[in-house]
């Protein structure tokens, strides 16, 4: 393998598939030309990157519509039958992939940012198709007149496609679950180009799969989901915002404190926590409370027990519209985000994960950790019911880090790795064969790897998180 594939900008080799370049690719079909962009041709600086990376594809392919991604997917089958090996093929969406693979080197990185469309299937029902290609502060803006909203993550420039095969991990997630849980149907690209809609009753394997298996079964170009109605005074899909930082003089007793308030918290209540070293073994904590709704009245005992967790440095509590607590910048993507990340799901919430956290974070590529409360309606599923097999652990426990090399960022998070069984797929800058079966564990794994046999003999779909096969 010649060095210029050996390098991968998240500390891994590259997956080892095609050798572009050493054998002449079939000529573009007419139908692919308007949307092609090699290395010679003016604007492809602008779309060979992501947000973690700098790519250099040998071809970036801007479908416009549904035709120009099934062209594009019959295309690569083309190269991989001409040259007997599959090219390297990334999935682009929003782009902000965590673990970068949603850009490539010397392969074809297929984008469907343009496919942005949402409407309305029954909004009586909330039931809505969204593209991949729109963000998910595209999605809040579009429901926030409806008084509806959508659990999906925090930040509005990433995209519909990437999170919403993987998990997501938002705001109303102890309410309405994962993202995942949200989905009804899906159309789907398979590796033979051809595009079917997939749903309980048209494919219930396939259905399994897309929630939660990641992109090793096809592109999805359009998602159908069950929003939820918030039913506020001012029909603005408001909801309650606290924002409390503490100074913990003991980050076990503060976590243990945490995890009972949530354990017993209504539903409508999430809380996401940051928590940094500030030296001398004293953390700050800085907590995202949200109450799904403008009911403040019922909100009120939580947020002030929240408040009481610990003494306060700054809190505020008000009510707003919930795209504004979605920051959509709209930024082009030139690899810009250097910081790396580690996650895992926690089993349970107590002194021991405060201890552990506070253990990470003396490590020296550490450099905040995200932890998460779920619970509620995630718990609700059973664990086979999706390719998401982590039912019962209560947190999600990430780690952001220094890219200091895959060793660097496995040595920062050991010590909260030893208390997780799972994973979340598409909130870690990994795409280690070892960590795709920490993500789809067991049973789970087992069953998504037969899935992914079945849809994709050939390993088209060859770039993000997948199980080896
Ligand atoms: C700043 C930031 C904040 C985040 N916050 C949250 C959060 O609050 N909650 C949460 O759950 N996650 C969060 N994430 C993680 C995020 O959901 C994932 O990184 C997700 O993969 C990004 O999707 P994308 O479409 O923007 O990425 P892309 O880079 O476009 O895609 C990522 C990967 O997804 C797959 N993929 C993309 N599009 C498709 C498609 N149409 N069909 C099939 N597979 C596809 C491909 O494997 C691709 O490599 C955050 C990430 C960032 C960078």
């Amino acid at each position: 393998m010649s060095a210029a594939f050996r390098t991968g900008i998240v500390g891994q080799e590259l997956n080892e598939i095609g050798e572009p370049g050493e054998a002449a690719w079939p000529e573009l079909p007419v139908e692919l030309r308007d949307c092609a962009y090699s290395p010679d041709r003016t604007g492809y600086d602008g779309v060979k990157s992501n947000y973690l990376r700098v790519g250099n594809p040998r071809l970036v392919l801007m479908a416009a519509n549904e035709d120009q991604a099934g062209a594009a997917v019959r295309y690569a089958e083309t190269v991989r039958q001409a040259t007997g090996q599959a090219p390297r093929l990334s999935l682009r969406s929003g782009g902000h992939g965590l673990n970068a693979s949603s850009v490539n080197d010397g392969g074809i990185v297929l984008d469907v940012s343009q496919l942005k469309r949402l409407r309305f299937e029954d909004e009586a029902a909330g039931l809505l198709w969204v593209q991949a290609g729109a963000t998910w502060g595209d999605v809040a803006g579009f429901l926030t007149p409806h008084d509806m909203v959508l659990t999906s993550g925090n930040f509005g420039d990433t995209g519909v496609g990437g999170l919403s095969n993987a998990g997501g991990v938002g705001y109303f997630v102890r309410a309405d679950g994962l993202t995942i849980d949200r989905l009804r149907a899906v159309r789907l690209i398979g590796a033979d180009g051809r595009v079917r809609l997939v749903d309980a009753e048209a494919d219930p394997e396939l259905f399994w799969g897309v929630r939660g298996g990641g992109s090793q079964l096809g592109l999805v170009t359009d998602y159908l989901f069950q929003a939820s109605r918030l039913g506020t005074q001012r029909g603005d899909a408001s909801v309650v915002l606290q924002r409390a930082s503490y100074q913990a003089a003991d980050l076990g007793g503060f976590m243990a404190a945490w995890g009972d308030l949530m354990r017993s918290a209504p539903r409508e209540f999430t809380s996401f926590l940051r928590v940094q070293a500030i030296g001398g073994g004293r953390h700050v904590v800085q907590a995202t409370n949200v109450w799904k709704g403008d009911d403040t009245e019922r909100a009120l005992p939580v947020l002030e027990a929240a408040a009481g967790l610990a003494p306060l440095a700054g809190h505020t509590a008000h009510l707003l519209s919930y795209p504004e607590m979605v920051p959509t910048p709209r930024q082009a993507h030139y690899g810009q985000q250097q910081l790396r990340m580690r996650d895992g799901l926690v089993d349970v919430v107590d002194a021991n994960l405060g201890a552990a956290v506070a253990e990470s974070l003396s490590r020296p590529s550490a450099v905040l950790y995200e932890i998460r409360f779920l619970g509620g309606a995630v718990a609700d599923v059973p664990s086979d019911a999706t390719a998401w097999a982590g039912r019962s652990q209560e947190a999600l426990a990430v780690l952001w880090t220094e890219p200091l090399g895959e060793a660097a960022q496995d040595d920062a998070f050991a010590p909260v790795r030893a208390l997780s069984s799972g994973a979340y797929g598409a909130y870690a800058s990994d795409l280690r064969p070892e960590f795709a079966e920490f993500v789809w564990p067991g049973p789970t794994g087992e069953r998504l790897r037969r899935l992914a046999q079945r849809q994709d003999p050939h390993q088209l779909f060859n770039q993000g998180l997948r199980l080896a096969r």
